[in-house]
């Protein structure tokens, strides 16, 4: 059926949840599809999509690099290096063999073999294949035992148009291919939140830009390249990420000027909430996307994230609403933004956070000394400072 031409190498692909969907199904076979493709365009790898699976063949030499790329696709539930034989019981036995063969020495104990025949003329059904192959690798490794509950190794054998066994499945990403859930705005900032924010939306297949107001000279142009790494790290899962930088010293030097202290942070949310909202409008983006979590500082009591949307007419999406700092600390880590998150510099200077905050704002009287921050004309002009990048990682 396939022709795999000189492509040695072997990967087999599950996609996740999209095999959930209905009618709508092929929409999101043919994103991961896209989205396979272009992380692997460098590699010379090629994609074949099978039933309920996609297999990507590639160079012996270009292996590492397809592997890092599978690493980083939304929308499969895992993945592994696999072996591709003939379908005759012999071939599929000895690759079940050499395949816990490479369990074994990658030191696994317990193994069980799984068995899936797309094609029933296949000699062995699956439960016979089950039992032959795991007696055979008995025989062949007696360090081994059979776990059927809990083993520490699945030995795959799938019978389709040809035979595949593979051992070690690595987890993916698992959501949604990204690009089949519209595009939304994200307010990045340079902290440990708004990047893990992005990365949940991207998960569940929104394509994602980003915006960052920056106060230049009060926060250094070293937090600004903090945030364009952040957006890099990003667009690592995204095929790049755009980056909108807009200067937001006026608008931040206003509030200074003419807000009460304790309600100036919220005041400022509430600049950036409007100011994005009308680059999301412009450039056809469909909701905001924030780090907040609730209670997390003063600024995300629930009464002072009213305040803080009480502008805004489209959606203002929080994923990490109900998290807790650690998990969100925990998942910084895993997507790699961790490390560039705690570098030092602030993405807001002190002198701009109060020391006594509002903590329970009542939304009216916030509109009302927003009115009186006369900011139209000063967001507009922030609008126009507007630098858009393309961050795709290096
Ligand atoms: P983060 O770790 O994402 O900075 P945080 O817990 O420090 O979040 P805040 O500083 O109150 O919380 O910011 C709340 C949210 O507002 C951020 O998660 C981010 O979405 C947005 N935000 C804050 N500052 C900026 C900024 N300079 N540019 C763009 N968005 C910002
Ligand atoms: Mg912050």
């Amino acid at each position: 059926m396939e022709n795999r031409g000189d492509l040695p190498v072997t990967y087999l692909l599950k996609p996740g949840e999209l095999t959930l969907k209905g009618g709508n199904k092929p929409e999101f076979e043919r994103a991961l599809r896209r989205n396979l493709e272009a992380l692997l365009r460098s590699t010379g790898a090629k994609v074949i999509p099978a039933k309920g699976r996609y297999f990507v063949h590639s160079p012996e030499d270009a292996a590492g690099a397809v592997e890092e790329a599978l690493s980083r696709l939304m929308g499969i539930s895992g993945w592994a290096r696999t072996r591709v034989c003939g379908k005759s019981p012999e071939e599929v036995l000895r690759a079940c063999v050499e395949t816990a063969g490479e369990c074994y020495a990658a030191g696994i104990g317990t193994f069980k073999v799984e068995a899936r025949r797309t094609d029933k003329s296949f000699p062995l059904d699956s439960y016979e294949i089950r039992s032959r192959g795991g007696s055979a690798i008995l025989e062949a490794w007696p360090g081994l035992t059979v776990d059927v509950h809990n083993p520490q190794a699945v030995i795959n054998v799938e019978i389709r148009d040809r035979a595949y066994v593979y051992g070690m499945e690595r987890r993916g990403l698992r959501g949604l291919p990204v690009g089949t859930a519209g595009r939304g705005l994200l307010l990045l900032s340079g902290g440990i939140d708004s990047p893990v924010a992005g990365f949940m939306m991207l998960s569940r297949g929104m394509k994602v830009d980003a915006v960052y107001f920056h106060a230049y000279p009060y926060t250094s142009d070293e937090a600004r390249r903090k945030v364009v790494r952040l957006a890099e790290i990003l667009g690592r899962y995204a095929l790049g990420v755009r980056l909108h930088t807009l200067g937001f010293t006026e608008v931040q030097l206003r509030i200074k000027e003419r807000a009460p202290e304790p309600w100036s942070t919220v005041l400022l949310r509430m600049a950036m909430m409007e100011c994005a909202e009308k680059l999301a409008r412009k450039t056809g983006l469909k909701c905001l996307i924030t780090g907040e979590s609730l209670s997390q500082v003063a600024s995300q009591t629930v009464e002072n994230l009213s305040c803080t949307q009480s502008r805004v007419g489209l959606p203002v999406l929080r994923p990490l609403i109900g998290m807790d700092k650690e998990d969100i600390i925990r998942k910084s880590e895993a997507i790699g933004a961790y490390a560039v998150s705690i570098l030092p510099y602030e993405d807001c200077c002190v002198i701009f956070s109060p020391p006594h905050p509002v903590l329970r704002g009542n939304p009216q009287e916030a509109g009302e000394l927003y009115e009186k921050l006369d900011l139209t004309a000063l967001i507009e002009e922030a609008l126009r400072t507007r630098t858009v990048e393309k961050c795709a990682y290096p």
